[in-house]
């Protein structure tokens, strides 16, 4: 195949793991991503956004860190779903404890999700 005009208008793939700018599997743009591009873009004025991927190189590198983070997240899921489970039982005497026993629930688990992002690894556009 010859080389298309088009690939310097293209956006640089970035590696997730080296960083290095080579070819490879996209990751896909999930939620998490695009908000990090949203801020990226409007808030810190990065320009020349990496088209994210996963070079050949780190595959199975990523595959255990996307494997880990997976893992990390559930027990994250789990830990805050049973806190809040704690803390509406205990509170289950009366209807205002219970209200802010799911509030502060809700807190907890949204507190440990965003804490395990701080490990974030994405997804690939093919397959998990
Ligand atoms: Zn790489």
């Amino acid at each position: 195949m010859a080389k298309s005009p088009i690939n310097k208008e293209k956006e640089k793939n970035q590696c997730i793991i080296c960083r290095a700018n080579k070819d490879g599997l996209p990751v896909k743009t999930d939620t998490v991503i695009t908000t990090v591009r949203w801020f990226a873009k409007n808030v810190f004025k990065v320009k020349n956004m990496h088209r994210l991927v996963v070079c050949k190189d780190c595959y199975l590198e990523y595959k255990k860190a996307r494997k880990r983070y997976i893992k990390r997240r559930n027990t994250y899921i789990i830990l805050g779903a049973l806190f809040a489970a704690t803390l509406i039982i205990a509170s289950s005497k009366s209807a205002t404890g219970i209200l802010y026993a799911v509030g502060a629930g809700a807190l907890v688990i949204i507190g440990l999700y965003a804490l395990s992002l701080l490990s974030y690894v994405p997804g690939l556009e093919k397959g998990s």
